[in-house]
């Protein structure tokens, strides 16, 4: 444990809120402290009103901001007299807790309080941090976690057995603090759950923390329960690409939607997947309670879904027949998969979501490694597990956005997508909610986005082998191929026929035939699981039905490619894979219109550029963005009967009407 308060930083934080914004920060920063909007921290500040009286606020972490990031405007002023009232209640339900923080806030604009609010309040220190560090949790997860937290902080720390978090934990935290709080005390520890400091200062409370933490992981030293290590697999067994897009169409089946699927290719991830005694140690259940809403309360050993589905409809029906107010199901689909073949995969609605699953299980593999070292690791019984995976405000958390995009869960692959075209359509997926795997052959494609749903990668799709390799590397991402933009493509200088070299023609046919045939035949096992259906969409060109004089090679290249999509829409569309080709014509700001093929071609139609630029039946310009949102749609809902079809998109062409 690292204390990362630093004088000079600090210094630049003024006043009681922006302290508490700069420690909240230094926590968020260690991840084995927070993860994910987990955690929360608050400072007790006294304001004066609109009225002129002052009164004591509750400055306090609102849902929906990490901590690593928040600012001022990320903490929810709440009336603390009010909320101390409130813990003296003998219930409260939760959409009245709700309904309580939020019109006790002084301003409208405030995100709605953590609901842990009330617990900061009966704390009467100025400064209170929260978070669930891997360390405490380790210790508290095991056969005698009380008694090692007693041996660890003796009298300095107060101990709150396990309580599901809102209104019933506050009310005991409130009972506990009044009749057994010290002058001694500088924290809680609330078993199966985390850890509280608190301070009369940002930096004592911070630095409490920090020194908490740290004797924990130091008990975990000395007892060689820190650096845990695993069996070595026997052998690297290579994942294989078609099992992880079946397993992926079953898993969606289960889940009712298109999920992402990312395979955690670390030695960690592999190794825990094959450790000899997974089963026993991934089957308890989640390090802390609030897990289980990412990444349910078991993992999915092997690849039985259905075995899977089973049990988690039993674990609902024996958990819901016990709780107070009947639950309807969330879906049963796993967010963890660990099978010794394909090796650990995260799951999750969105490559984000699959993102954070992967975080939060390769922190909870930690815990589960350690507490087993000082002796057995274990987790909550499943209700309490329950309570939380059904508990109304958890379930908020995951709806907060409403309607999800059209291509959630989604994954589609485009090439040439450095510039131009693809790079619009980039941006037109990625709008529509779909994970991307861009393809070019211009290195730049790596890094034109830093995002969990982007993956960029350097690619000849002249070379079958390169476009087998890249789609692997989608396979293992994100899961499998549901869409494909065919859009690499050149566009050779103006030539006659007669004037036209062998070498000049094959080259462009390699491009803009070979490598969309090579490509098609390569994605067809993988689209066909698809489980929306496949759709491709083919950048063709007005060349196609109206060619050009002085463009043979470009003009019979791409009237060569429209055909193979319509044999291919004929040969599958039985198997729900929908091939539709856009012509576009004269889109400029795409990397083949430099100023010279420009003036050749304005020139051998006897145009200026710019009346070149406007020579279409609307008189309009088109551009790359109108081409990508045209073939984003066509992979939509609205084309959803329609393939083999081939659409200008080109202002109006009176040679192709
Ligand atoms: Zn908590």
């Amino acid at each position: 444990m690292q204390n990362l308060w630093n004088e000079f930083e600090a210094a630049e934080y003024q006043g009681d809120l922006q302290q508490r914004v700069y420690t909240s920060r230094l926590l968020g920063r260690d991840k084995t402290l927070v993860m994910h909007g987990g955690g929360n921290t608050s400072v007790k500040i006294t304001a004066q009103n609109i009225l002129g009286e002052e009164e004591e606020l509750l400055y306090v972490k609102g849902s929906g901001w990490d901590l690593e990031f928040i600012e001022a405007a990320g903490f929810a002023p709440v009336r603390l007299a009010h909320l101390v009232r409130l813990a003296q209640l003998k219930e409260l339900s939760d959409p009245a807790m709700v309904n309580e923080l939020k019109t006790q806030m002084t301003s409208a604009s405030a995100p709605t309080p953590s609901v842990e609010a009330i617990l900061h309040a009966v704390l009467p220190f100025k400064y209170v941090d929260h978070t669930h560090s891997d360390a405490v949790i380790a210790i508290t997860n095991t056969a005698a976690g009380e008694q090692r937290i007693r041996e660890i902080y003796g009298d300095t720390v107060l101990i709150v057995p396990y309580v599901m978090p809102g209104f019933d934990l506050a009310r005991m935290c409130a009972d506990l603090v009044e009749r057994y709080l010290t002058d001694k005390m500088i924290g809680m520890v609330l078993l199966n759950h985390g850890i509280f400091s608190f301070g009369a200062t940002a930096r004592e409370s911070y630095g409490r923390m920090i020194d908490l933490v740290g004797r924990a992981e130091e008990y975990l030293r000395t007892r060689q329960a820190w650096d845990v290590t695993m069996p070595e697999p026997l052998e690297d067994v290579p994942a294989h690409v078609n099992d992880i897009v079946r397993l992926r169409d079953g898993i969606s089946r289960a889940a009712g939607a298109p999920m992402i699927l990312s395979t955690q290719c670390d030695a960690k991830s592999r190794a825990f997947a094959r450790h000899p005694d997974v089963a026993r140690l991934s089957r308890q259940g989640p390090a802390t309670p609030d897990h289980v809403i990412r990444t349910k309360r078991v993992p999915m050993l092997g690849l039985d879904i259905n075995g899977y589905s089973n049990e988690y409809k039993k674990y609902f029906d024996v958990n819901d027949k016990l709780s107070r107010v009947r639950k309807t199901m969330l879906d049963a689909a796993p967010r963890v998969v660990l099978d010794p073949a394909l090796g650990m995969l995260t799951i999750g609605r969105t490559a984000k979501d699959a993102a954070i699953v992967r975080d939060i299980y390769d922190h909870t593999i930690d815990i589960i490694l350690r507490a087993t070292a000082l002796g057995g690791y274990r987790a909550l019984p499943e209700k309490d597990i329950f309570d939380v995976e059904y508990w109304d405000l958890e379930q908020a958390k995951l709806r907060g956005g409403g309607r999800p995009p059209v291509f959630t869960g989604e994954i589609v692959l485009i090439t040439g997508a450095a510039s131009g075209i693809g790079r619009a359509c980039v941006d037109s997926f990625l709008a529509r909610g779909a994970a991307v795997v861009a393809l070019d052959i211009n290195a730049a494609v790596a890094t034109l986005l830093d995002r969990p749903d982007y993956c960029g990668l350097v690619c000849d799709v002249t070379d079958e082998a390169s476009l087998q390799r890249a789609l692997e590397q989608a396979v293992l991402r994100f899961g499998g191929l549901d869409m494909l933009v065919l859009n690499a493509g050149v566009f050779p200088q103006s030539c006659n026929i007669a004037d036209l070299q062998y070498e000049e023609w094959w080259r462009v046919m390699n491009v803009n035939v070979d490598a969309g045939f090579s490509l098609l035949r390569l994605a067809y096992p993988i689209l066909k699981l698809a489980p929306k259906g496949g759709r491709v969409v083919v950048i063709g060109s007005k060349n196609v039905p109206a060619p050009g004089p002085g463009a043979a090679a470009y003009s019979a290249s791409k009237a060569a490619l429209n055909q193979l999509a319509r044999v291919a829409a004929l040969e599958w569309g039985a198997e729900r894979i929908r091939i539709n080709t856009l012509h576009p014509n004269a889109v400029f700001d795409t990397g083949i219109w430099t100023p010279e093929v420009l003036e050749t071609r304005a020139r051998s139609y006897g145009l200026t550029v710019a009346e070149y630029k406007a020579k279409n039946v609307l008189k309009v310009e088109v551009t790359s963005r109108d081409v990508a949102e045209l073939g984003a749609e066509m992979c939509g809902p609205l084309f959803a009967k329609t393939t083999g079809a081939q659409l200008p998109v080109d202002g109006g062409n009176e040679r192709v009407i």
